[in-house]
Order: C-alpha cells, then sequence, then structure tokens
C-alpha cells in the first residue's frame, strides 16, 4: 500500500509527564544520571530513552524527529537548527576529500554556494547537472562520486526530479541519493522512489508560521546515529541543534501540516490556471503545460495537491517589482522570500534566494530578473483574492 504521511504522525501517541495531550517540553541542556556506571555507557552507545547532553538530542527534539521519521518513512531522523544545519552536515557526514558529488543545477541558492564555493575548499567536487536529463547525470559520474544530490520540486523552477529513474543510477553505482523536500512535504515520499537520505528545510511549509528556522534529516537509523557519533557525527560535531522550545512548538505545526498542504495547492493550483487563462507566462506543476505535469502525476501523493508555489514570468524586472509592490499594497501577500506561511509571498527569485548563482548561470537554466516566485497563502476564498489581484496586475499593464 502507499505511503501515507498524514496518518503515520497522526498514529503517534504522547503522553507529557503529567497526562498531557502534548509531550511535556524539556527545558533542560544537560541530563542527570542516578549512577555514574549508567553515564559512562551512554556515552559510548545511544540507548532509548536515555539523555545526556542537549547537543546531541533532547526529548523534544527526539519527538519532532520521531513525527517526521514517521511523515517521510525513514527508521530515524536529526532535527537541526536551519534547513543548511542539516544539509551540511549530511553532505560532510557523507563525503571527505577526493569524492564527488553528482548535483541538479537548479537547487536552493545557500545550498548552490555551499556545493560550488565551499565544498571546493575541502576538496570535495560538485558537478551541476540538468537533472531533468538522465543521460546528463549518468555523464558525470566517475570512481570518486559519492553522492546524487537533487530537490524534488526544484526551487524556483519548479522541476520535477523523476525520483525512481535518478535512484536507479544511484543504486547502479552504489551512491547516496540526497533528495531536498522541501518544497513538497507529503506530496512527494521520496524514500518510496529510492532515495537513502531526505532533507527539509523545517522553517517552511512544515513548520507554517514564519516564526523560527530549523532543518531535518531523515533516513536510516545507522546513517541518523553516525550523523550523531560522538567521535565522527558531523551533526555532533558541527553542531547544529534545534532548541526543544521550538521543537515542541515546530510539533505542534506538523499536526495541521496535511490541512494546511491540501490548502496551499488547491489556491495555487486555481491562481496558476487564471494566470494561464490570462495569457500569462505561468510555471506549476499542475498545470497540463508544466513539462513534468504526467510524470508528477504518476508519483505524488495525489491528496496533497500540486503544491503551493508558482513562477511567473512577467518578462520584465520593472514590471515584476512594481506588481509585487501593488500586491502588498493591497494586502494580499508580503514582499518577502521564505515560503509556507499563511499569506503569501512573493519574491524575485534572481535577486534574491538563488542571487547566489551567476547571472550567466541564472539565464542558461532559465532564470530571469523578470520572474517572481510567490508562495500561495491559506487564502479561504480565493476567487475573492483573484478578483482582487486581477486588478494589480491590469494596473502594471499585464492583463
Ligand atoms: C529555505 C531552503 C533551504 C534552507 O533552509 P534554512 O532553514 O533557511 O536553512 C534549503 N532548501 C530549500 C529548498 C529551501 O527552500
Amino acid at each position: 500500500m502507499a505511503h501515507k504521511p498524514a496518518d503515520e504522525i497522526l498514529d503517534l501517541q504522547y503522553f507529557g509527564e503529567f497526562g498531557g495531550v502534548n509531550p511535556s517540553i524539556t527545558d533542560s541542556s544537560t541530563f542527570t544520571f542516578l549512577q555514574a556506571e549508567t553515564m559512562e555507557e551512554l556515552f559510548e552507545i545511544e540507548k532509548e530513552g536515555c539523555y545526556l547532553y542537549g547537543r546531541h538530542t533532547n526529548p523534544s527534539g527526539k519527538y519532532l524527529s520521531d513525527a517526521l521519521a514517521a511523515m517521510e518513512g525513514t527508521e530515524a531522523a536529526h532535527v537541526a537548527g536551519s534547513g543548511m544545519g542539516s544539509i551540511s552536515t549530511t553532505i560532510l557526514q557523507i563525503c571527505s576529500t577526493g569524492y564527488e558529488i553528482v548535483a541538479s543545477r537548479t537547487i536552493y541558492g545557500g545550498t548552490y554556494a555551499f556545493f560550488k564555493n565551499f565544498l571546493p575548499k575541502l576538496g570535495i567536487k560538485v558537478h551541476f547537472v540538468d537533472a531533468t536529463k538522465l543521460e546528463a547525470i549518468e555523464a558525470v559520474i566517475s570512481d570518486q562520486t559519492k553522492m546524487i544530490y537533487v530537490e524534488t520540486m526544484s526551487n524556483p523552477l519548479l522541476e520535477i526530479c523523476n525520483l525512481p529513474a535518478v535512484s536507479k543510477i544511484a543504486k547502479k553505482n552504489d551512491l547516496k541519493l540526497v533528495v531536498d523536500n522541501t518544497f513538497t512535504p507529503m506530496i512527494f515520499s521520496p524514500i518510496q522512489m529510492g532515495a537513502d537520505v531526505v532533507i527539509h528545510s523545517l522553517t517552511k511549509f512544515i513548520n507554517g508560521t514564519s516564526d523560527a528556522i530549523g532543518g531535518v534529516c531523515c533516513a536510516s537509523k545507522e546513517f541518523i546515529g553516525s550523523m550523531m557519533d560522538v567521535n565522527n557525527g558531523a551533526a555532533m560535531l558541527l553542531g547544529p541543534v534545534l532548541d526543544g522550545l521550538r521543537s515542541a512548538s515546530m510539533l505542534k505545526n506538523l499536526h495541521t501540516l496535511h490541512i494546511r498542504m491540501k490548502q496551499h495547492s488547491k489556491n495555487a493550483h486555481y491562481l496558476a490556471q487564471r494566470f494561464e487563462e490570462n495569457g500569462l507566462k505561468v510555471v506549476y506543476p499542475g498545470l497540463e503545460n508544466h513539462p513534468q505535469h504526467e510524470l508528477m502525476k504518476s508519483l505524488y501523493n495525489e491528496e496533497f495537491g500540486f503544491g503551493g508555489m508558482i513562477l511567473l514570468n512577467v518578462d520584465d524586472p520593472k514590471v515584476a517589482n512594481d506588481l509585487m509592490g501593488q500586491m502588498q499594497n493591497a494586502n494580499l501577500g508580503y514582499l518577502a522570500v521564505s515560503l509556507g506561511f499563511f499569506k503569501t509571498l512573493f519574491s524575485n527569485p534572481g535577486g534574491s534566494t538563488s542571487s547566489e548563482i551567476p547571472e550567466e548561470e541564472q539565464l542558461e537554466m532559465g532564470l530571469s530578473h523578470g520572474m517572481i516566485r510567490f508562495s500561495i497563502g491559506l487564502d479561504n476564498d480565493i476567487e475573492r483574492t483573484w478578483s482582487r489581484m486581477k486588478v494589480c496586475f491590469k494596473n502594471v499593464g499585464l492583463i
């Protein structure tokens, strides 16, 4: 039977210390032991229900990790203080000097900068490819290659990765397939399609309230254990922990994620259709003209829709900026980076979240400064939103 991410989370049962319906929040960085021997033992090996020191793991972080592991269908997970914290520690856990990575060229700007500028300092080389072309991935695999790195739905071009096919390439060459699923929590279940590690920035849809930064790496018990190893673990030694109080608040937000994703998708699909009807250049995987529309239909968890992100190309950066200003003034959303908030957010990806990618490479992959990336909000009446949005589009001469 297909993996059901929302039901997996719902089936978890928590009891707080005094019978609370939410798990008690542990506001401690260190933990006491009844016997000195137990402490020595715990330093060497992890023991269920035993905690030593907050950088290793804390109970509130563990509850959140367990819920995210259930969502992705992995044995374990490790939550971190940011999405980049999860990405960087995962990469450094797998790769050492001399190793190579094959990465999609359309990835989050911070990840791109880490791959392009930081990893070479450690002697790790990254080949950027058009990951929608399987032969392009295969062409750069060498004996040094250790990993394929992709986003399920790419930022900001919204390309869909053919994970089952890429996973076949990874398995054939004995590579780890690491997938950033930030844009599509619940919509895609990458582990079921052959991924080895799934990463999210919790900052976006999963937390959903734009009040905190966090990340997660979901994988096998063995891999997560190695990340947390006191002698060698990248997460343990580089130390991007997620605070217990934040872990607790994110866990509470996670419990409405399935409802939010459906509404984000419903609203984005509606607006993308209106944009298209009005002759605008719109990229949305739910539209039939999207290059991977059929692929997405064959891979996604249908009940959660095609996602909350839309890319609009208005060709002219000035028009894009005018339109965003108008929409903010009309209280249709905020001119802000990030995504997954209850209000619509919009920004120019070329000049902001993908600005780490050099101009000529942006053009080559199809990014231009006349683009607007929308993260569509949870508006209750999206027809009303469109009727007001249409006025802004008219004012800047787009329709
Ligand atoms: C935001 C984002 C990240 C980085 O996450 P932070 O929580 O900001 O560190 C990584 N990948 C994608 C796709 C993102 O949108």
